[in-house]
């Protein structure tokens, strides 16, 4: 077994803090991977503090990481070492159902047995544990390519928010000629606004605070509103083909499906704890659809590195040290960031 050390955390209620561990030998298909940088996603915390109710302990959260390859199994062929890769929330799925054979790992009959955390390692039948590590083995082919002009530390966030909003864009369509809606400036909002900015879609922004009117514009926004303005809201009713909601808190719905066009979509990717309340009159009346969407498989998670790669795209993040992660939770809980917090792994050695 090869021996780790990371962050973890012991059980629902205390902090993480250093542990030593040991994941599985690298097998003929695997690459080993120092682990340089990871990001932290809110669902890491949810992870930790077992909000889902499936967290199994010792947990090492992190499924945002990027790292260099260190070794690489006997039939690897697709990185070498030295490589500049990422992985993101799969490191692993059943590659059997309808969804995995057509590259939608996501969304694997399996569920997220894959997840690279919080599933279930194939060859030892142990917990797979994430990226708050310094190294990590994964099979080649969950195994990202992070282009090297990307700058590595921003780079990391890409991988779970970054394809979170990228999936759901192309699915639907966003692109020159059509107008995009993304509710929430956070970690998922800021990655969504710079991305449909890029692919030419005509973007807004939807906040709650005055003062993130600014920050929306420079990220891209070609408008930014403030969602409990109604005079605000009513210049942009039905006029949206796409509305992307990021928030994860139970808000109100319906003021955006007012503003959807005829046949167009409201996209869930922030997942409240609750049931929300669906008014379904607005959305009879113009033929709209409310959708869910998670992450993305692994082709177009590599399809996303490279649109973010040839559009100069990374998330803004805030480098923090392992030592700091407890408070940067904290911090996350009071949306005290801007936009991402992304781990600088070397300090787990300091
Ligand atoms: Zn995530
Ligand atoms: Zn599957």
């Amino acid at each position: 077994m090869l021996v780790c050390t990371g962050f973890a955390a012991p059980d629902a209620k205390s902090p993480l803090a250093p542990w030593s561990f040991t994941r599985r030998d690298v097998g003929a298909f695997d690459v080993e991977i120092d682990i340089l940088f990871c990001g932290v996603c809110h669902s890491d915390l949810h992870y930790a503090r077992n909000e889902w109710q499936f967290t199994v302990y010792p947990a090492v959260p992190g499924h945002e990481i990027v790292g260099r390859v260190r070794s690489v199994g006997k039939d690897v062929t697709k990185y070498k070492t030295g490589d500049l890769v990422g992985v993101g929330c799969l490191v692993d799925s059943c590659r059997t159902c309808p969804s995995c054979r057509e590259g939608l790992e996501q969304y694997c009959d399996a569920g997220m047995q894959g997840g690279t955390y919080g599933g279930t390692d194939k060859v030892t039948g142990e917990p797979t544990r994430g990226g708050y590590a310094d190294k990590i083995v994964v099979d080649e082919n969950y195994v990202l390519r992070i282009p090297e002009n990307l700058d590595p530390a921003a780079a990391a966030p890409l991988l779970c928010a970054g394809i979170t909003l990228y999936s759901p864009l192309r699915h639907w369509g966003a692109g020159p000629s059509k107008k995009v809606g993304i509710i929430g400036l956070g970690g998922l909002g800021h990655m969504g606004v710079k991305l449909a900015h890029a692919m030419g879609a005509e973007t807004v922004l939807f906040t709650t605070s005055p003062s993130k009117v600014a920050d929306g514009k420079k990220l891209g926004a070609h408008d930014v509103v403030i969602s409990k303005h109604p005079e605000e809201m009513a210049r942009h009713t039905n006029s949206f083909d796409l509305i992307i909601d990021t928030v994860s808190a139970t808000h109100d719905l319906s003021p955006y499906f007012a503003l959807l066009k005829r046949d167009a979509t409201m996209v869930q990717v922030g997942a409240p704890e609750k049931p929300l309340p669906i008014a379904v009159f607005p959305l009879l009346l113009k033929r709209a659809s409310f959708a869910g969407s998670a992450i993305g498989g692994i082709a177009e998670t590599q399809e996303m590195l490279d649109f973010c790669d040839a559009h100069g795209i990374t998330a803004d993040i805030e480098m923090i040290p392992i030592q700091k992660i407890n408070e940067a939770y904290e911090r996350m809980l009071k949306s005290d960031v801007k936009y991402r917090f992304c781990i600088d792994m070397a300090s787990l050695k300091g």
